[in-house]
């Protein structure tokens, strides 16, 4: 129903002076397929040209997705029952021992740890984030560049992270309290300690040993390339790029570190991560996602991202002013990025002001900003670290993605950033 036929309905409703009351159970009596919640409570919706960002909702999911979780809603099922069937099926697609759907892939870097602390062990599960006096272990070692503000996922468990930044700092490092070996995927070109070196040392050590690549397919061989390289627990996001629901990810992992980090997690309450809760839905909506995932046409996929991408670099290519540059991230969000830069004495416009015109445009577009890594944004707005937000603020560009385009979108991006260049051209 839109907003027309709920004023048509009021029509006919007694004048009481309660409109809105009237409106809204006009709109609540409607079956749901009719209604536009968004439109009822004024929630923008808009293109995505950004990427796969948290607090623009992360994705699309794939209509598999959609359908399963219509399919499977309907019935009641044993949440560990779900989680045992799943994480055997999600286990064999990425070659690894065990694995288990969690609440995203910061929910898998405190369960996978919290696994390690735990073992089977029920009293120390319940004993989490408290581990002092326990016996458990409680420090996290990771590359200085490899401590990002996700690592909070470890602080929940009680333990602090310790920096190094060579291998003879590790050797060092390591104490009887060293519970866990992590590694950050999407700058492991910035740490002086290699993949390989990092699972050695673990293994030399026998400390397990983890990986964030939450953010880090495609390529899709990275599903499998860390489990089969020896780390012990691998954490990825389900919402990004495999378009699974926003609210879940993988722990995947050796079988006995697996079934402690489910020791940890719901159902069972009175853990620290009693409010991870996945339901059956979104379970078995990660599975498919990631089954849908694997069985793509990746190569076709690219090519579509490319071709998107240069329909919206022709559009405005040719204009006074405008330099155009199309980049791939080497590591992390590996997608072609288009930055479209500009002359300020030619086009009166920074980059924020084009973001906020194409945001409230119509329709609605959200683009990118900066060369940051994407994890540095926070909720709802643009800006960081004041002295982030400073170096953004200057700056004569705007950054496009065209992954969480729906398909045909492109030519309404085209258009819109076209349109307010030429209009800001002298
Ligand atoms: C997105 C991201 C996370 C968090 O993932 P969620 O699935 O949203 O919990 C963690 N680490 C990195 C590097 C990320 O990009």
């Amino acid at each position: 129903m839109n907003r027309r036929e709920i004023l048509k309905g009021l029509t006919v409703l007694p004048l009481t002076g309660a409109a809105p009351q009237a409106v809204l159970a006009t709109a609540a009596s409607a079956p749901a397929k009719h209604r536009d919640v968004f439109q009822e409570l004024g929630i923008r919706t808009f293109i995505n040209a950004a990427g796969t960002l948290t607090y623009m909702s992360g994705c699309i999911m794939r209509e598999e997705v959609v359908e399963i979780i219509d399919r499977t809603a309907g019935h009641f099922a044993m949440i560990d029952e779900v989680q045992d069937k799943v994480g055997e099926r999600i286990a064999q697609l990425v070659h690894s021992e065990a694995a288990m759907v969690t609440s995203g892939a910061f929910s898998a870097m405190t369960l996978g740890l919290a696994g390690v602390l735990t073992g089977l062990d029920v009293r120390k599960v319940e004993q989490l984030p408290h581990l002092e006096g326990t016996g458990m272990k409680s420090e996290v070692i990771c590359q200085k560049t490899h401590n990002e503000r996700y690592n909070h996922a470890f602080l929940n468990t009680g333990c602090r992270v310790v920096e190094v930044e060579t291998i003879d700092d590790v050797e060092k490092a390591i104490n009887e309290k060293t519970a866990l070996l992590h590694f950050l995927n999407i700058v492991a070109n910035q740490g002086q300690i290699k993949h390989e070196e990092w699972v050695a040392l673990g293994k030399k050590h026998n400390i397990p040993t983890s990986i964030d690549i939450a953010a880090d397919v495609p390529p899709v061989s990275n599903l499998w390339k860390f489990n089969e390289m020896g780390f012990d627990l691998v954490f990825i996001s389900g919402g990004k790029a495999i378009r699974g629901p926003q609210s879940a990810g993988i722990l995947m992992g050796k079988k006995d570190l697996i079934a402690a980090a489910r020791l940890n997690s719901p159902p069972r309450g009175f853990t620290v991560a009693r409010g991870h809760k996945v339901n059956k839905e979104e379970i078995l909506g990660m599975y498919v996602a990631l089954e849908k995932y694997l069985a793509n046409d990746h190569d076709k996929e690219w090519k579509e991202w490319e071709n998107r991408i240069a329909h919206i670099q022709n559009a405005v290519s040719g204009l006074k002013g405008i330099t155009t540059k199309i980049t791939i991230p080497e590591l992390g969000n590996v997608t072609p990025v288009l930055t479209i830069k500009w002359d300020e004495t030619l086009v009166k416009l920074t980059g924020r002001e084009l973001r906020d015109r194409l945001r409230n445009g119509q329709p609605s577009i959200e683009a990118g900003f900066a060369g940051l890594p994407l994890y540095h944004y926070q909720a709802g707005s643009d800006s960081v670290d004041p002295a982030v937000a400073e170096t953004l603020k200057g700056e004569n560009l705007v950054r496009i993605t065209a992954w969480m385009l729906q398909p045909g979108e492109e030519k309404i991006v085209a258009r819109r950033v076209r349109e307010e260049l030429l209009t800001a051209s002298v």
